[in-house]
């Protein structure tokens, strides 16, 4: 079937908004959120139901199309923008994007793929429950590319990886089977639980369409604190002391090195609360109950004694909260304002961190002189942004085996969240051991035989 055809075919299947083939329109989903990734489709197909996504994906199967499937366009792995020659649609959820059901008593709600993050987490706290998966893009970012990505976020520590909040799953396949297994339910073992499978493979294994999520009871008490530490080893005892403490109502537990807050200082006009200090740690608790704030500070005092922090400063608003927060969410910007840097979103066991931190440095220093380690992240599950302030002529895909060789000494993650998409695809086959990779191409090829979803990315 000529390319012609092939799109009269899909019009017949869509309404008068479903095809869109004009290339301004086509352009802003062809292009990924840093602007590193471009791609070529035949059009852009936007169906309003999980039945027209089926009709497409079996029409794509039938005339030998590719289709990439695209929510928010967010995702930091080039995923969602398609490679390479092959005849490829992109497949946009933006307009299954109904909030179906909120139900309070079953903490759950079921929602399209195409809602934004955002607005669900508003329906759920409209009802008195949070839907706890929390990141800067959620303004954008949509339920079926959080699904896909297993994204993670500020809230891990306490509640998980998105994966610990579906419930259940709607998907259509390779050649356009829909299996709507949208059970709300906490416990069912009836055979295989084939859903995690589609959680967490950018759309290369099938396309999700709706999902149950979990919801939990939303918090009425919380309390943001930073803290002045004197190394990580330091940070780590601190995030014992506090979880020894306060257990599970630690929600998050961010360490960040002195550099960031030079650039926060410098590129944003963002100043730092305490006095300069090597490392930093943000970290905030939430509860149900009334004295988690009074807890938390009686803690902290037990640290500043044992000098796991040599200072801090404890919210006393809401507006002083978000203050807080405000500086951990602009350093990836105060560091694009610094210059050109390499990223890195890797993990290793979280004993490991001072370890990996002080290996992955001198390794940096080392061999690339004249590059700085920007290091935050997610420390309370393992999780560090070990982004590196380049200057000209650095080797980046040199820099990036340095980074990730000091990642495989500690048995960590190339991508603790961000997932793999095109960017990482040839790191993941270089790091993953052979029989992991091969075990991955059999599910692969069990589930998408003819390589028609989302070609290009994860294994490519
Ligand atoms: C400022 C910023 C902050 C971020 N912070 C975090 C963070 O803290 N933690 C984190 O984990 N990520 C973070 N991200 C990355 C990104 O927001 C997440 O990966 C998000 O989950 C992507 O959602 P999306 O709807 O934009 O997906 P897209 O970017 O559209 O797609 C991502 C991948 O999923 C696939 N996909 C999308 N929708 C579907 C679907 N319905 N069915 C099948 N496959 C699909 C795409 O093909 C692609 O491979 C951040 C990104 C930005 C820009």
């Amino acid at each position: 079937m000529d390319a012609s055809s092939f799109l009269s075919r899909l019009e017949t299947l869509l309404d008068s908004r479903g095809l869109v083939t004009a290339p301004d329109d086509m352009a802003p989903h062809l292009v990924d959120w840093r602007g590193l990734f471009r791609g070529e489709a035949l059009a852009v197909v936007r169906p309003r139901t999980a039945q027209e996504v089926a009709a497409v994906v079996a029409a794509c199967a039938e005339a030998g199309v590719a289709v990439v499937p695209q929510g928010g366009n967010t995702g930091l792995a080039g995923g969602a923008v398609p490679v390479g020659p092959a005849p490829q649609i992109l497949l946009s959820l933006s307009r299954l994007n109904a909030i179906r059901k909120v139900d309070r008593v079953g903490m759950l709600m079921e929602v399209e793929a195409g809602c934004i993050l955002q607005t669900a987490q508003e329906a759920a706290r409209a009802a008195g429950r949070l839907l706890p998966v929390s990141l800067a893009a959620e303004g954008t970012a949509q339920v079926g590319g959080v699904i896909s990505t297993n994204a993670g976020g500020i809230n891990v520590l306490r509640y998980g990886m998105t994966r610990q909040l579906v419930l259940g799953l709607e998907v259509v396949l390779a050649d356009g089977t829909l299996v709507n297994a949208l059970r709300p339910l906490r416990k069912d073992n009836a055979g295989y639980d084939w859903k995690q499978l589609f959680i967490g493979s950018e759309g290369t294994l099938g396309l999700v369409t709706a999902a149950v999520l979990r919801l939990v009871p939303a918090p009425q008490h919380k309390v943001t604190a930073l803290l002045a530490v004197p190394s990580p080893e330091a940070a780590l005892a601190l995030l014992n002391r506090v979880q020894d403490e306060v257990g599970d109502q630690v929600s998050a537990f961010e360490l960040i090195c002195g550099l960031s807050f030079d650039l926060l200082k410098r590129n944003c006009g963002l100043d730092l609360p305490l006095a300069p200090a090597p490392w930093l740690v943000l970290m905030q608790a939430d509860s149900s109950l009334a004295g988690i704030a009074d807890k938390v500070e009686e803690v902290l005092a037990g640290a500043l004694e044992a000098e796991e922090a040599t200072d801090g400063v404890v919210a006393s608003s809401e507006a002083q909260a978000r203050q807080l927060w405000a500086l951990r969410e602009h350093i990836t910007e105060a560091e694009q304002r610094e210059g050109p840097s390499v990223k890195h979103d890797v993990s290793v066991p979280i004993a490991d961190i001072p370890a990996f931190l002080a290996d992955a440095e001198a390794a940096v220093a080392a061999a690339h002189p004249g590059a700085r380690a920007n290091m935050f992240g997610h420390a309370g599950d393992g999780n560090i942004h070990f982004n590196v302030l380049i200057p000209p002529g650095t080797d980046k895909a040199a820099l990036n085996r340095t980074v990730h060789d000091a990642v495989a000494r500690f048995d960590g993650s190339i991508s603790a969240e961000h997932g793999i998409g095109q960017y990482r695809a040839g790191e993941l086959a270089h790091y993953k051991p052979a029989a992991e990779l091969a075990l991955m191409r059999r599910i692969k090829a069990a589930l998408d035989p003819d390589g028609r979803l989302n070609p290009g990315k994860v294994l490519a």
